[in-house]
């Protein structure tokens, strides 16, 4: 029986690419050496670093004359910090919309800046987060940009491209669990961060795409807090996460082989439906998020039983199908069905679905 990996992160990766680095782990490229342990000074890190960048960009249909990458580590996390730490230099002042969980941690770091304020525009909280609040266009005050959290992981909403608009203010995205998932038309944001190991790569790797011309040296900052210092330095200011990287490049092959980010949403949409369809048939399991809302990515649901909730857990797990346990703020199951899921799973799960429940009439 195949073994499906639900994991809201660190989470699968596509059976393709684990195969890829089977296979290349004892001799990169003929170097004789595991790309564990080439040099991130040598010509071969090199190449790699520009060809993950560059397919990259080609993937989100950005120019590499407009923007850069840079391949960073300490999580999605630190860039709470660091996007205000390098962005906010003119107001010190931020717009935050709160969509949930990880856009709430993201404005409380921002407010840790010496002098930053920090004012939500929006807020899901009326809904208690089961819609994403519609992204204010004009503002009352001056802000250095408006920071939003595209897909919700733990709430399991999502803004859909459509419901980003085109702002006068810069615009700073936390894509962490859904980059690279769906389409979106990327040059509406100035600035878009995501830890890789949701949809991208193992743990360890933190992706900043940025607007060249919105970005610039602060001689304040340490070179390693700075963005414009590693964008000029390739990421490689001190030791970056190499095998990650290589990982990274992998999966953007793969996604390319599925015809981009058009054949990877159209892949993403018809999973996601098949799960809200079967939860939506089902009697005893449900979905609490407003359908106008639901994110393609993670899927939570209930029974609206606690210890049931418990028992469908393990059952699960017994068959194969893991870490479906909803996050402790909002209890339940949580499906997590990124790019590398495949829809097998998705339908292995949604047969399980049916069993347990027809066990449980
Ligand atoms: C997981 C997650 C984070 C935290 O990521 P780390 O890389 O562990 O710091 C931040 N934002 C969102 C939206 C997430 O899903």
């Amino acid at each position: 029986m195949t073994t499906y990996n639900f994991a809201a992160g660190p989470a699968m990766l596509p059976v393709e690419v684990i195969a890829q680095i089977k296979a290349d782990l004892p001799d990169y490229k003929g170097s004789g050496m595991s790309v564990m342990e080439i040099s991130h000074r040598s010509p071969l890190y090199m190449d790699l670093y520009e060809e993950t960048k560059a397919d990259m960009l080609e993937i989100m249909g950005l120019d590499p004359e407009k923007y850069d990458v840079l391949f960073l580590q300490g999580g999605a996390t630190q860039q709470f910090t660091l996007v205000p730490l390098n962005q906010a230099r003119k107001f010190h002042r931020i717009a935050v919309v709160d969509s949930g969980h990880w856009a709430q941690r993201a404005a409380e770091d921002a407010g840790k800046v010496p002098g930053m304020s920090v004012d939500t525009v929006a807020t899901a909280k009326d809904n208690n987060y089961t819609a994403v609040p519609k992204i204010p266009v004009e503002f009352t005050h001056d802000y250095d940009y408006l920071h939003i959290t595209t897909n919700n992981t733990i709430m399991g909403t999502a803004y859909r491209d459509a419901a980003v608009p085109k702002l006068d203010l810069p615009l700073v995205a936390d894509m962490s669990s859904n980059f690279l998932g769906e389409q979106y038309d990327f040059s509406k944001f100035d600035l878009i961060y995501a830890g890789a190991q949701k949809n991208l790569a193992p743990a360890g790797l933190t992706v900043v795409v940025f607007k060249k011309d919105w970005v610039h040296k602060n001689d304040d900052l340490a070179g390693l807090f700075d963005y414009a210092t590693e964008a000029k330095k390739k990421s490689a200011l001190n030791t970056p996460p190499v095998f990650q990287v290589y990982v990274a490049g992998l999966v953007l092959k793969w996604i390319k082989s599925k015809g981009g980010l058009k054949g990877i949403e159209a892949l993403n949409q018809e999973k996601a439906k098949t799960l809200y369809d079967c939860l939506e048939a089902s009697d005893l399991f449900a979905s609490k998020v407003d359908p106008a809302s639901r994110s393609l990515m993670n899927v939570p649901f209930v029974t609206g039983d606690k210890e049931l909730d418990q028992e469908f857990v393990k059952a699960a797990a017994a068959h194969h199908l893991l870490n479906l346990k909803g996050h402790r703020l909002v209890g339940g199951m949580r499906a997590s069905i990124y790019n590398a899921m495949p829809l097998a799973g998705v339908q292995a799960l949604c047969d399980f679905i049916q069993e347990f429940e027809d066990q449980h009439k």
